[in-house]
Order: structure tokens, then C-alpha cells, then sequence
């Protein structure tokens, strides 16, 4: 089995410290085990997604001296793959049509009977509002779809962690129901990050995800997914977040540690790997 690994940034705004952190480990382990590295560009956000980010991203990267395999991915260039796979699992996933709108949800999560409100890795937990609007024939890809998690039997899920919290990870279907609920797998005219990773994290052949701890409850969807699909399930890596002098964690919006400055700043490439211990 080749070793496969990748890196998916968003071009939404410039590759900072963090990032760096993620493609560099990412990176290493294919090329320790004689495997592969790719890049996918994750650009389903077409509002904030931009090429002169996109061209940014792997200037940056070359520039930190990692070499990616091809071919690249783009996400947005893919929607029938997803549209395709949805078609043929919308009745395992009981995928069902919302139309609530994020005042909606909260006004129905402040009611009276409702007292246990989550904000999970899909945002709040989905207090279930349209769940009778299940997609009985063809699905209608202007609107928003959420699947509907299923009680019917009360599942163990688990993933393989080989990061900070190293094991075996386990949780129940109900467990999931009430801090994560009814993911949304389309928003309109593009799916939701959650599906388009899980579809091409398995038709990249993805064996080791390497990504921050922030999207460690992530992959909790994403192994109920990969189940739902049938697909392989990869090894997970969650690395620790980078931070910068007051503890907080890096943010796209925060230019000062973006790997462009330092290049601009004439740093080497060696003393921005330093920064961030390798
Ligand atoms: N596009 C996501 C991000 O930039 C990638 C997450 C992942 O590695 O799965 O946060």
C-alpha cells in the first residue's frame, strides 16, 4: 500500500505559521515512507476563494522547499463527482431539505423545551426543524441539504488517531446526534467542506490525514461518512495549533504571520522552519 498524505488549504487568504506546520509534517511523512504528498486546493467557497491565493499557496510552498505530487485538485472543479455521489447515497445519508435560517435555528434552539445547546464542529446542533423533508425523488441542488442522523440502531463509530490524543477514537451515533446533529452536505450550489473532503480524501487514495486538532471533532463526521459511503477509512493526525505571543491561535485574517511577510522581510526558509521547531 502507498504511503499518501496531503495538504488542503483553502485560497482564501494568505498561508501563514500553522499552515506551514501542517504541510511541512504532512510532507515529511510521504517522503520518509517513499510515498506520495499531494496539494488540493479546497476553493468551494467561490466568494473568497481567489487564484492570486491559490498561486500564493504553492509559491509559498516551494518556497519552504516541499515538492507535491500530481495531479492537483480543485474543488471547485469537481461538483458532479459530488452531486453524483449524494444522488446514489440520499436515502442511506436520509438526506432531507432545510430551509432555516441561522436566526431560525436559534430562535427554535432558545425554546423552552430545548436545553441542551451544542456548538459542534458543524456549528449549532440542528434542532431538527425540517427533518421531514426528506428528498424522496430528484434531489433539487439549489437548496440546503442535511442528513439526518440515524437512531435506528445505535452504532459504535471509531477512527485511528496517531496525533495528540493517540488511539483509538470512539463515539455512539446518539453521542453524535447530540453534540454534532444533522450535518449540512450542500449549501445551495456547492457542498459543504465535510462531504467534499470525505469524497476526495478517499479518491485520492488519502492513507494519513495530517491537520490541526481544530478539526479533531471534524472527524467525527467524517468517519460517520466514510461509513455511510463505504469508503476507506485513513489514519488521522491532528497536530498542535500554532499560536502566536499571546496563546492565541493563527488566523487567515492575520497577516503578521503569513509566510509571505517573512519571505518579503528576507527571511530564509530555514529560519521560518526554526520558528515552528523543525
Ligand atoms: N480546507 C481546510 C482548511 O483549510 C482543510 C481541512 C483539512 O485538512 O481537512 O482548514
Amino acid at each position: 500500500m502507498t504511503f499518501i498524505t496531503r495538504f488542503a488549504p483553502s485560497p482564501t487568504g494568505p498561508l501563514h505559521l500553522g499552515h506551514a506546520y501542517s504541510a511541512i509534517i504532512s510532507h515529511d511523512m510521504a517522503r520518509r515512507k517513499g510515498g506520495k504528498f499531494y496539494v488540493r486546493i479546497e476553493d468551494l467557497d467561490q466568494s473568497r476563494s481567489k487564484k492570486k491565493w491559490e498561486n500564493q499557496i504553492f509559491e509559498d510552498l516551494d518556497w519552504l522547499g516541499l515538492s507535491w505530487d500530481g495531479p492537483i485538485v480543485r474543488q471547485s472543479e469537481e461538483l458532479e463527482k459530488y452531486k453524483n455521489i449524494l444522488t446514489n447515497f440520499k436515502n442511506e445519508l436520509g438526506l432531507f431539505e432545510c430551509f432555516c435560517s441561522r436566526k431560525d435555528i436559534k430562535l427554535a434552539l432558545s425554546a423552552p423545551h430545548i436545553d441542551d445547546k451544542f456548538l459542534g464542529p458543524d456549528g449549532l446542533v440542528y434542532p431538527g426543524t425540517c427533518r421531514e423533508n426528506i428528498v424522496s425523488s430528484k434531489i433539487n441542488f439549489n437548496n440546503v441539504l442535511r442528513m439526518k442522523v440515524n437512531l435506528g440502531e445505535e452504532k459504535i463509530f471509531t477512527f485511528n488517531e496517531l496525533g495528540q490524543k493517540k488511539g483509538k477514537i470512539s463515539f455512539t451515533l446518539s453521542e453524535f446526534l447530540k453534540t454534532i446533529g444533522d450535518v449540512v452536505l450542500w449549501r445551495k450550489s456547492y457542498p459543504a467542506y465535510h462531504l467534499a473532503c470525505v469524497i476526495d480524501d478517499a479518491h485520492q487514495n488519502i492513507t494519513h490525514v495530517v491537520r490541526g486538532m481544530d478539526l479533531f471533532e471534524a472527524t467525527k463526521i467524517h468517519t460517520v461518512l466514510n461509513t455511510y459511503f463505504g469508503f476507506h477509512k485513513p489514519f488521522y493526525y491532528h497536530h498542535k495549533l500554532i499560536c502566536d505571543e499571546n496563546g492565541k491561535r493563527l488566523a487567515k485574517r492575520d497577516d503578521s504571520k503569513s509566510i509571505q511577510k517573512y519571505r518579503l522581510e528576507g527571511f530564509k526558509p530555514s529560519e521560518v522552519r526554526a520558528m515552528i521547531g523543525f
